[in-house]
């Protein structure tokens, strides 16, 4: 390709095989978040006492208040399609070390009960076929597969 006499070439460096692994700890309102999905394959929030703001996932201080949260609600597993993206230019995704097949949805979600959004993957690749609005819900993956990551959640579907 050439683009006014300069020459454009794409150049693809891999990592190789190199493993990184590492441990780290939740805490305490993550490891709650995470486990509520786990187990039970739920979304659990967290109330702001002093603006009521529900946050999900969870986190400890409500920003704008700059107020200790303590107060976990239950939120629903099903929310709003806020935007989305369809990733069609392939990368390793970080949270496997590998390529995910292209392509993908990738959608910000507000579930019903949080005034916080959720990103996380969506299970329609064309974009013709949904919009910011549309009605959506969390597919898990099977209990005994789950492991207490945001992986846990397969994706989100359309309803
Ligand atoms: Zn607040």
């Amino acid at each position: 390709m050439s683009d006014g006499g300069v020459k454009r070439m794409y150049l693809v460096v891999e990592s190789g095989q190199a493993e990184q692994p590492f441990r780290w700890s939740a805490g305490t309102y993550g490891s709650r978040f995470l486990t509520a999905i786990r187990d039970d394959g739920t979304f659990t929030g967290i109330k702001c006492p002093k603006c009521g703001h529900v946050y999900v996932p969870l986190r400890r201080v409500c920003g704008p208040c700059f107020t200790e949260m303590t107060e976990l609600v239950p939120v629903s597993n099903e929310g709003t399609l806020v935007t989305f993206s369809v990733v069609s230019f392939g990368f390793v995704d970080p949270s496997t070390g590998k390529h995910r097949a292209v392509p993908y949805g990738y959608a910000v979600i507000k579930l019903d009960g949080a005034d916080s959004y959720l990103i996380h993957f969506i299970d329609e690749t064309d974009p013709a076929k949904m919009k910011a609005g549309d009605r959506v819900r969390a597919v898990f993956e099977d209990e005994g597969e789950r492991t207490g990551s945001m992986l846990d959640i397969k994706h989100f579907e359309l309803v």
